[in-house]
């Protein structure tokens, strides 16, 4: 790419960063920390939905189903055994795209049929067809994909840090990165605390879950800790989509 496109996607990245294509206020009851689960790695359903079953709550488990029986990152991603357990069990199934593709990288008509097959595909596991959420795959994001995933979905969501409060972004909430080398203990209390105070909407992505994670991942014992300090803190923890129908 050259130097003209370089600036032309970072400019058009930066207006959709801003854009307010599908904002609304909301006003939470009680604070609410939702646990989100990029790409489906094992780990992540073997590991990290039982963290959260363990204390009754579930999490948002953003798929690819271009992924089933695959690798990303080298890390294996789930079956549809995988995908049928984690519906069984109360979890939210949500849409990454059908093959994890940047949006920036894909023209309109791409990415009309990544949405297309990623909801076909979820919808044939989940057997209903509400409206779903979608994450932003490597939150890549620009003005026309912000439009599309608006009109498309419930609601999308970015890796804009920060905590949902007052006017929520619907087609790109903020969110957390729970990376284990990137979080300190600290970090996640204070940024718990800071969503109790302001009675708001905390959102944390991760992928893998395990003792040695990726780079992109948490161990089992910080993800332990995420969880129980915000159910300590009086938290609701909550899917994406379930926060949302609570305003249906
Ligand atoms: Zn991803």
């Amino acid at each position: 790419m050259n130097i003209v496109n370089k600036i032309i996607r970072k400019l058009d990245r930066n207006i959709a960063h801003f854009a307010s294509v599908k904002s609304k206020i909301l006003s939470f009851e009680t604070p609410v920390v939702s646990f989100t689960f990029d790409d489906c790695p094992r780990s992540a359903i073997t590991v990290g939905s039982t963290i959260l079953m363990d204390r009754g709550v579930s999490g948002t488990f953003y798929l690819c189903g271009g992924l089933t029986n695959g690798f990303e990152n080298e890390l294996p991603c789930q079956t549809e055994d995988d995908l049928a357990y984690l519906v069984e069990n109360g979890h939210e199934l949500a849409s990454h795209l059908y093959n994890h593709k940047r949006c920036e990288e894909l023209t309109k008509d791409e990415l009309a049929l990544e949405i297309e097959l990623s909801k076909n595909y979820t919808n044939s596991i989940t057997r209903n067809h509400e409206q779903l959420s979608f994450s932003y795959p490597f939150g890549s994001i620009n003005l026309r994909a912000k439009k599309m995933i608006s009109e498309q979905f419930l609601t999308g969501r970015g890796i804009n840090p920060g905590i949902n409060v007052g006017k929520l972004d619907l087609s790109c909430l903020k969110a957390n990165a729970l990376y284990e080398g990137q979080i300190l203990k600290r970090d996640i209390a204070s940024l718990i605390d800071k969503t109790v105070q302001r009675q708001g909407w905390l959102i944390f992505y991760t992928h893998d879950v395990q003792t040695s994670p990726s780079p992109y991942g948490v161990t089992p014992t910080t993800l332990e800790y995420a969880v129980d300090y915000a159910i300590q803190k009086n938290c609701k923890i909550s899917s994406v989509s379930e926060v949302m129908n609570s305003f249906q």
